[in-house]
């Protein structure tokens, strides 16, 4: 039988910018779907989904992904380091559409703050979303992909309407969390 190799990842970002549209998008395109809860405590500050996918013949990979609803509020910038605590990888996420200010700049920032607070090895990566509405892109592809090159992340441009990238980003994260030489 295949070993389950599982991992925590985290996901970052303004609101708005299509985070949980981006997870969904993923969950819902795999074969096994696994709604295991959502709206954690109270104050709604994350949802947990899982989602088991085959790598090849021999290993699956079981994303347990953690998806914030609270991000931005004061209340919840304490709790981000018990948030991304053993997070194997992140997520982090700008809209192409609004002014660099609104969301990249913000999406550097959780860059700086994985970069203090996190596990060391933490793979992160970089995704401007709703790349679909072309005519209004405010950041260009350029931008990301300097940025996540300086840092060494992980980058792409994703839609979460068209699908397109979705699930190439997370395999890819998948596969770099679980055979890093590759
Ligand atoms: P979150 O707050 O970061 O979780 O963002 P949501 O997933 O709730 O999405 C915010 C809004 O952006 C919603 O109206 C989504 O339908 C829209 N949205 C998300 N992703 C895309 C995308 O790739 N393209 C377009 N055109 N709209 C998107
Ligand atoms: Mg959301």
């Amino acid at each position: 039988a295949p070993r389950t190799a599982s991992f925590k990842l985290v996901l970052l970002g303004e609101s708005a910018v299509g985070k949980s549209s981006l997870v969904l998008r993923f969950v819902r395109s795999a074969t096994e779907v696994r709604d295991e809860f959502s709206d954690f405590r109270e104050s709604t500050i994350a949802a947990f989904l899982t989602q088991t996918v085959p790598l090849d013949d021999s290993t699956n990979i079981k994303f347990e992904i953690w998806d914030t609803v609270g991000a931005g509020q004061e209340r919840y910038k304490s709790l981000a380091p018990i948030y991304f605590r053993n997070a194997n990888a992140a997520v982090i996420v700008y809209d192409i559409t609004q002014p660099p200010e609104a969301s990249f700049d913000k999406a550097k920032s959780w860059v700086r703050e994985l970069q203090r607070q996190a596990d060391p090895n933490i793979v992160i990566m970089l995704v401007g979303n709703k790349s679909d509405l072309k005519a209004s892109r405010k950041v260009p592809r350029e931008l990301g992909e300097q940025f996540a090159k300086d840092e060494e992340l992980l980058f792409t441009e994703a839609s979460a309407k068209t699908g397109d990238g979705v699930d190439d980003l997370f395999m890819s994260i998948g596969e770099f969390v679980v055979c890093p030489k590759n």
